[in-house]
Order: C-alpha cells, then structure tokens, then sequence
C-alpha cells in the first residue's frame, strides 16, 4: 500500500451539510444492536497516527499494516511507539484491532527459499501484533503457482502451522482470509480454507487461528450474497465447512468485478456488483451479529486524493443499512 500523506481539512465546510453533532446522550446509532464497523487505515506517520484516522473516520474498528508491506524487512518497533499506539487505542475506545499480513508472503511457496522467508514474515507479523496488543494478523493463505493446488494447500497449512509453532509463546493469531482466487491464489472456496484450517488444528494450533470472509473475495469466487435465501446457503456451507465460530473478522467491500470473475478489485459500498441490497441482507444476517466489519474500499475522491470523507461516506452508507431487525440476534 502506498503511503498517502493526511489529506489537509478543507478550510471551507459551506458547500457541506453540518456534521451530526452526537453528545453521549444523544447516540449517533439507535439500533439496540449494532455491527462493528471500521475500516483499515494508514500508519503513515507513526502506528498512533492510524488510530487518529479511525477516530477521525468514525471507526470502532482498525485494521492496520505495520510496516512496509512491499518490503521483506521492516524496521523494529519502539517500546515507546508500541506503548504510544496501546494507549492510543484504549482512549479511543476502538472495539478491535487487527493487522493485515505482507503481500509478499506466500507459505503456499514451491520455492524453499521463499516459503522459509514467508514463516519467518508471519512470526513477525505475529511478534509486532503482540507488542501491540492485537490479537489477530490477517494473512492471504499464498499461491500455487506450478504446483498442483492440494500440494501447495498442504504446504500453506504446514507453513501456517510452522509459525504459529515457531511463536508459540505469544497470544496472537492468524486470520486465514478467504480470496477471489485470481492467479493461482489459495483459499478462493470454502473447502480451501477449511483444508486449511484442519491441518493447522491437527497440528495442534487451532486456538490461535481464525477466518477473515472477504465479501469482495468471495463474491468474486463464485458465492451468491443475494437475494436471501442464496446469501442464506453462503453462511450455511462456510458454516458446514469452516464453522461461523472461527469467523473472526469482515471485511467489507463491494467488488468491481462481477460475481465468478476471480478478480479482486474492491468498490465503495453499494457501488460496485454485489450492491445495497446484498450488504443490507449481509450487515442484518443474524447468524453474522457481533463480527466485526471492516472497510478496505477506495479512499480516493474525486480529485484522486486520498479523503477521509470516503471512509465516512462508507460507513454512514452500512449504518444506514442496520435495521432493528438486527436486534433479534
Ligand atoms: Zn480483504
Ligand atoms: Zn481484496
């Protein structure tokens, strides 16, 4: 992810409508129960700056990277940053942190030399979650590449199930998430994951690994989230085959791709091919209550500038979908 400077406060607010001002006895939501909702964000200028944005943004939840996700090797964390960014998310009140993994990861690997860095990478990424008190990092399960898909699942789960071995003594865990599949890339069906997930609890690490269902992803692997009795048979077989009690984590997004593309490109919210109407059913599922959602839809406006109005705008979008329906979960 590039890293985009804080986009300056517009000095004129005329041609916008008033910000709702929300006093404690006023709640912004009304809902008896409401999701979770936040959105990744950047930690251009220090890791605390990220928890700024979500506040800035409306997040109760953050998913962050910490640190140069196109880089192998990322600079330590500070005792004092790491302490810094703790304190930052409890006066914040955010409800849950997560981390996303390097892109450059892929225990999947046929390549030795490639896997072997990638476990090294997701202990790291499970060391620096820990110092900052983050219980999940978010991890693509890797590519296949020439391999057949059953060996390089095997191989994932093996490398998955390695650093969890290698960092036994830390609380963190993994969040295998699900993906579009484009390429040769693992985890695009439920049997995937779930295959996944068993070797890792036959090698006895279970308790610290976890899904993350991408709507974007799975929508553009082939699963139906419209209308409700199809949205209905999705839940149910990730529920046969992975368990809605390993679903950890959402994330949040519209795709732009149509549904079976295997091609993952994220859309604002009820902009893209899966729309309102699906993320409406999706955001009042009760089987889904209390997981939190996460947004990883374009930041960008109209000028192509990085704008937190977008993120805004995302999320009044789920709010406005949240029903008192909700509430019978
Ligand atoms: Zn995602
Ligand atoms: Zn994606």
């Amino acid at each position: 992810m590039t890293s985009p400077k804080p986009s300056k406060p517009s000095k004129s607010t005329a041609s916008k409508p008033p910000q709702q001002v929300t006093s404690a006895r006023e709640p912004l939501r009304t809902t008896p129960t409401h999701p979770l909702l936040g959105a990744h964000q950047s930690v251009a200028g220090g890791l605390s700056r990220a928890v700024e944005r979500a506040v800035e943004t409306g997040c109760r939840c953050l998913q962050i990277f910490t640190r140069n996700v196109n880089r192998w090797d990322a600079a330590p964390i500070t005792a004092a940053d790491a302490a810094a960014f703790r304190a930052a998310v409890s006066a914040a009140g955010l409800a849950c942190v997560v981390v996303h993994d390097s892109y450059l990861i892929n225990p999947g690997s046929a390549d030795e030399t490639l896997r072997e860095k990638s476990i090294a990478g997701l202990v790291l990424e499970l060391e620096r979650a820990e110092q900052l008190a983050i219980p999940w990092v978010v991890a693509h399960p890797g590519a296949a590449g020439i391999q057949p898909r059953d060996t390089a699942v095997e191989r994932a789960a093996d490398g998955i199930a390695t650093a969890l071995s290698r960092s036994s003594a830390l609380a963190a865990g993994i969040l295998v998430e699900t993906t579009a599949g484009q390429g040769s890339c693992l985890g695009h069906s439920f049997e995937e994951i779930a295959a996944i997930l068993a070797r890792i609890d036959a090698a006895g690490h279970g308790s610290r690994v976890g899904v993350c269902l991408d709507t974007c992803h799975v929508f553009a692997a082939g699963y139906p989230l419209f209308p409700a009795a199809d949205l209905d048979a999705t839940i149910a077989s990730f529920d046969r085959l992975i368990g809605l009690d390993r679903l950890k984590v959402i994330h949040a997004n519209d795709s732009k791709k149509p549904r079976g593309s295997r091609v993952d490109r994220h859309a604002a919210i009820g902009e893209g091919e899966i729309g309102s109407a699906a993320f409406a059913l999706f955001i009042n599922h009760p089987r889904l209550a209390g997981i939190p959602l996460i947004l990883e839809t374009p930041k960008e406006g109209a000028d192509g500038k990085v704008d937190p109005a977008e993120d805004r705008r995302n999320l009044a979008t789920l709010h406005g979908m949240v029903t008192a329906n909700a509430a019978r979960a």
